[in-house]
């Protein structure tokens, strides 16, 4: 019996090179997660997911975190379907709820020049939180512009690459990538 040729799926791209391994991610959130309930234990931990590049870090770090929290989002504007940062930050998308009191998580894809998160710190710090922290799952220090920003948890460090998958896209694509890749041929679609 003839058995159709495999076909290259979104999951196994040929145009994409992995950095960091499904199973890799796995572990180092597990660390993560074990990290945040021993520092957060007792406090009132909400975790603030910036749309859309942290929903997947945002939806596997919440489950190794073994308190009470609860989750909010907000979307701003930033490389939208550009690959330059301009340090504008629109907010898209607010929070539902109140952080007053609050001991708020920012979590986040990725951290490159950092003026993303200066200003959404900025912009949050003004609420009367009881602290605000911002959790990576990648940190490119290379670029950074803002080099006093804090950054209190990261997934991985990485080098000045652009990379796609597990939340991250080029153009709208790769987000459902179950891995951290690197795209060989930007110009293939
Ligand atoms: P920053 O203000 O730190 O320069 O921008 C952070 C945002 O830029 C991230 O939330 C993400 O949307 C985008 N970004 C920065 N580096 C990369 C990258 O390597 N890949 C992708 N897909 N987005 C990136």
């Amino acid at each position: 019996m003839e058995t159709a040729p495999k076909a290259v799926t979104e999951f196994s791209n040929p145009n994409i090179d992995v950095m960091y391994s499904a199973d890799q991610i796995s572990g180092r959130i597990k660390e993560l997660g074990r990290q945040l309930t021993a520092e957060y234990a007792g406090k009132d931990l909400v975790l603030v997911g910036i749309l859309k590049g942290s929903v997947i870090f945002l939806g596997d770090l919440m489950r190794e975190i073994d308190l009470p929290l609860k989750i909010d989002f907000m979307a701003v504007s930033s490389y939208k379907d550009e690959t330059v940062s301009t340090g504008d930050v629109e907010i898209l998308k607010d929070l539902t709820n109140p952080i007053r009191d609050k001991h708020v998580l920012i979590v986040e894809d990725i951290i490159d020049t950092g003026l993303t998160l200066t200003r959404l710190v900025e912009i949050l710090g003004s609420r009367g939180a009881a602290s605000i922290k911002i959790a990576t799952f990648l940190d490119k220090p290379e670029p950074r512009i803002n080099k006093e920003l804090k950054v209190d948890y990261t997934g991985f460090t990485i080098p000045n690459e652009f990379v796609v998958g597990y939340g991250l896209d080029a153009a709208g694509r790769y987000r459902n990538l179950p891995f951290i890749g690197v795209v060989k041929d930007p110009s293939v679609a």
